[in-house]
């Protein structure tokens, strides 16, 4: 068997293995490659499936299947499908099985959002590996994320699967998210092949999606190639170097070229100028939609240019498999062209081990997550939290005879909590707030009232303080779901304010998948938690910190604008020609009718206690540009009464460039845990690499010259030093 199939010999290198299987492929099997259908079914499909004409399967309900929740995988079908597959076609020929597992399969984690603003790779990559152990056993061999779409804009739904707008925080958790869902790959006799119980990763949505204008979702996107190296691209090349297996094709145009035809971003820049060797992968639908961007007159005319841009598998639009065969015969396509496209997918299935082990093992899925998987989610939720503002009635004392009233639209919830995009969760997994706060206070201590109308007020009266659960429905956030107003929804804050106006303590914790404008609400209440959608352990991770057994810890890894009126506002922004210092805003500021500086700028949060920081120290004022760094180190104090989580931030800012750069750019941070009193030293290496960028001329480069560094507790600013970096 294997002498007649050289390709399943394990002994011999893969890209032998690889081209030894497309020596052999027809036209039509290597165009049966790039084919992806969804939910494939091994009854009506079986034909298709036996000829060697699919290559792949996505599972989703549809074309924005984020905002549903479906059946679930059939591992059954995944199975009979694949046993046609191998056994019933000409090559045997395994197939993928794609599915949207963002932030967690059964055992839902936060939002990507959320996750981010727990600033800690580690967990990224623990909540990723276990996310991959549970949608393998169901059939699932690759999945859609990490999403690493850099964005200003909390109008657009979307952000909520973001891992925030700081490209080198979006870069270091995308890749630990890839390390966690890949594994760490293995050298076998046969080449670089995944880690067992993994699933392959895709850094979506290359690129510049994060820019829709208007925050309108779908919306094309004027960008220029500078500032997408500098920014955009720059996660999406942490996460190709961390492995990742697929990249998916972004549904925007930039400047005027969609990406699914955007030859110079797709194949000169990702594929042969950083040399990644994984697939392409349309989104849904994305090569069909050419034809509504107006960039070609039909589906055969969408598949010659999407080949040529470097697209290699088409989701569910049909164009390359009606097409293709026909445009190589016809000579319009070059055949290359399609046997590159298909060997990068048998490649991956290569890495994959799926030609060995084709079959999900018959290992039951579990019925609902096992505590140790709980006890994750809850470690991430409770991580994820962002302290706001707190006069002191954070933590909650549980003194006898208290009694607190848990009110708004959340009190109830469990499946709301869960967030956009968990298409395995459900609902009745989730332990809601209500429970949690009974089982921690006993049921008489606890009156829910879900309803938060004017009968709020009076059970507002009767209680000793007020916990709010507001914020958006996660049906207000993710794919399609963009809004003009990011305030509270409707009548949200007329209660809250109503609550305040009877002057009991009141706590505010805001569910949400995206900034929000929460000016008013800051000042009305006592202390506001940001919980995002937390995930299936909302209800306790939420009571641990409220009763301070867990500090919050979480730091926004997006900037809370003014108002929707200030967008784009975030930490990204460049010098002008015109500067203002953020103590003249007032008064010279951009804006005739409001301070331009954040509500509540990048990387900012509270916890139960404070933090004292000292001068800072550099092992050098210079720094050779070749090789040279620089050591530099602030000592951290706890101030507070109670022990604390502090994320030190160090920002860098190149002085003169050859391009505008950002004022102040998040270059590394370090968490440091601290026990009250407690001094520790956040320790940062300075690297040339760090202040690189791409010039006028797209080159790669830093310059010797002045550069800022910028340590503190959030992009607001923090004690700064400047150093020489030399030629
Ligand atoms: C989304 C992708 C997703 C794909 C498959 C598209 O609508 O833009 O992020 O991976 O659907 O479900």
């Amino acid at each position: 068997m294997t002498t007649e199939r050289p390709w399943l010999r394990l002994d011999l290198p893969l890209e032998e293995r690889v081209e030894a299987l497309l020596a052999e492929m027809t036209l039509a099997e290597t165009v049966g490659q790039t084919h992806q259908m969804a939910n494939l079914d091994p009854d009506a499909h079986r034909e298709l499936i036996g000829s060697g004409g699919i290559g792949s399967s996505l599972i989703a309900s549809g074309a924005t299947a984020g905002n549903e929740r479906d059946e679930g995988v059939r591992v059954s079908a995944v199975n009979a499908a694949q046993r046609v597959a191998v056994q019933d076609s000409r090559l045997g020929i395994p197939l993928l099985f794609g599915r949207d597992v963002i932030h967690g399969h059964r055992t839902v984690f936060p939002i990507p959002l959320g996750l981010a603003a727990a600033w800690d790779e580690d967990l990224v990559c623990r909540t990723a590996r276990l996310a991959a152990a549970e949608a393998g056993v169901d059939g699932v061999t690759w999945t859609f994320a990490p999403m690493l779409d850099i964005s200003e804009e909390p109008r657009w739904g979307r952000v909520a699967e973001s891992l925030g707008e700081a490209p080198v925080l979006a870069g270091r958790l995308g890749a630990a998210m890839v390390r966690g869902f890949q594994g760490e790959p293995s050298q076998a006799g046969s080449g670089p092949v995944l880690g067992a119980g993994t699933v392959a990763a895709c850094a979506k949505h290359f690129v510049g999606y994060g820019l829709v204008g208007g925050g309108r979702d779908y919306e094309t996107v004027q960008v220029g190639e500078n500032t997408l190296r500098n920014t955009h691209l720059r996660p999406f090349r942490a996460a190709v170097d961390a492995g990742c297996a697929t990249v998916m094709a972004a549904f925007t145009d930039v400047d005027g070229v969609p990406m699914h035809a955007h030859r110079r971003l797709l194949r000169e820049v990702l594929k042969d100028e950083w040399g990644f060797d994984g697939v392409v992968v349309a989104d849904w639908d994305g090569v069909g939609q050419l034809v509504n961007q107006g960039v070609a007159a039909d589906l055969r005319d969408a598949a010659a240019q999407a080949i040529a841009a470097g697209v290699d598998i088409d989701m569910v639009s049909g164009a390359y498999a009606a097409h293709l065969a026909e445009l190589v015969e016809a000579g319009q396509v070059p055949l290359e062209l399609v046997r590159d496209a298909a060997r990068r997918v048998i490649r991956l299935k290569m890495r994959l081990g799926l030609f060995e082990r084709p079959f999900v093992p018959a290992t039951p899925p579990a019925s609902q997550s096992r505590p140790e998987s709980r006890l994750l989610a809850r470690e991430a939720a409770a991580a994820s939290f962002v302290l706001l503002t707190n006069n002191g009635t954070l933590p909650l004392t549980a003194d006898p005879g208290t009694h607190v009233l848990l009110t708004g639209p959340f009190a109830h919830e469990g499946e709301a909590l869960l967030g956009t995009w968990s298409l395995d969760g459900r609902g009745e997994d989730v332990a809601s707030p209500a429970s949690a706060f009974r089982t921690r206070l006993g049921e008489d201590a606890v009156i829910d009232d879900g309803r938060f109308s004017d009968r709020t007020m009076h059970l507002v009266r009767q209680t000793d303080i007020t916990i709010a659960l507001v914020g958006e429905h996660p049906s207000r956030s993710g794919e399609a779901n963009s809004v003009t107003d990011i305030g509270l929804p409707a009548g949200q804050l007329e209660v809250l304010r109503a609550i305040a106006a009877i002057g009991k303590p009141l706590v505010v914790v805001v569910f949400t998948g995206r900034p929000l404008d929460l000016g008013e609400v800051l000042d009305l209440a006592d202390s506001v938690l940001i919980a995002w959608h937390p995930g299936v352990e909302a209800g306790p991770a939420l009571v641990e910190t409220l009763f301070g057994d867990r500090s919050p810890g979480g730091r926004l890894p997006m900037t809370f604008p003014r108002s929707v009126g200030h967008l784009p506002s975030s930490s990204l922004a460049r010098p002008t020609g015109r500067p203002i210092e953020a103590a003249d805003d007032a008064a010279t500021g951009r804006y005739l009718d409001a301070r331009v500086v954040p509500r509540l700028p990048f990387g900012s949060g509270l916890t139960y206690t404070t933090f004292g920081y000292g001068p800072l120290r550099l092992s050098a004022r210079e720094m050779p540009l070749d090789g040279g760094s620089i050591q530099v180190s602030v000592d951290v104090t706890n101030s507070g009464e109670r022990a604390g989580r502090e994320v030190v931030q160090m920002y860098l800012r190149d002085v003169v460039a050859d391009v505008t750069r950002p004022l102040l750019e998040l270059a590394d941070w370090v968490s440091l845990a601290l026990e009250p009193g407690a001094v520790g030293t956040a320790t940062f290496t300075v690297t040339p690499a760090q202040l690189s960028y791409y010039d006028r001329t797209m080159t790669l480069r830093i310059d010797p010259g002045e550069a800022v560094i910028t340590v503190g507790p959030d992009a607001s600013g923090g004690a700064t030093a400047r150093i020489t970096v030399t030629s």
